[in-house]
């Protein structure tokens, strides 16, 4: 059987080329993460929740929702919000439940998550180098890989396309009911504010 880690010579699948190349990237993510954790004196978790806080909707913005999307424990959760709010870069916004209140940026929390959110530049510069058809081939596999990944309940992206009550395919093409047009796969979205359904 061919093994993606083998290192022999002969083992030229190219499946298991990618495996070892994504594992690599994902080392990258994690090593910038680290560093500009260091930097901000903030662990790479707390570093993707200010993000995360950054960009999405008051009402994703709660430790159970956060626990959900980095497939945690509301426990550990809670405990990363709770140095967040005594850094002064998180406010509660409900005090009922520890555990369901709403979050908020400060205004310190919002500088830095604006400075953090720029941690990929490393992986994302060398992209502008592609051509628009390799950057297409690589977004359309990845996308892929990543629906197959979200149906076998490994990777937990609830706001993609592929799982949203607006999205058809029409004769073979992918379609959004809502913006009412056809999506070509470069604008299929991983991350849509407009998603309907999943949780
Ligand atoms: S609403 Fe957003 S996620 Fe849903 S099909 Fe349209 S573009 Fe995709």
């Amino acid at each position: 059987m061919q093994h993606p880690f083998s290192l022999s010579i002969e083992d030229k699948h190219l499946e298991g080329k990618i495996v070892v190349a994504l594992g690599r990237i994902s080392e990258a993510f994690r090593v910038l993460l680290w560093k500009e954790g260091k930097e901000l004196s903030l662990s790479p978790i707390q570093i993707q929740f200010l993000i995360f806080l950054r960009f999405h909707a008051a009402e994703q913005c709660s430790v159970s929702y956060l626990a959900q999307e980095f497939n945690l424990t509301k426990a550990t959760v809670s405990d990363s919000i709770r140095v967040l709010i005594q850094k002064g870069l998180l406010r509660k916004m409900e005090t009922t439940d520890m555990r369901s209140f709403r979050i908020r940026l400060t205004k310190e929390g919002l500088q830095l998550a604006g400075r953090a959110a720029h941690f990929a530049l490393p992986v994302e510069e060398p992209l502008s180098s592609f051509s628009e058809g390799q950057k297409e081939a690589l977004f359309t596999g990845l996308i892929q890989l990543i629906r197959e990944l979200n149906k076998q309940g490994i990777i937990s992206i609830q706001r993609m396309c592929f799982t949203c009550g607006h999205y058809e395919q029409k004769e073979g093409r992918h379609y959004c009911k809502l913006l009412q047009q056809q999506l070509l796969p470069n604008e299929l979205r991983l991350d849509c504010p407009e998603h309907e359904g999943g949780r």
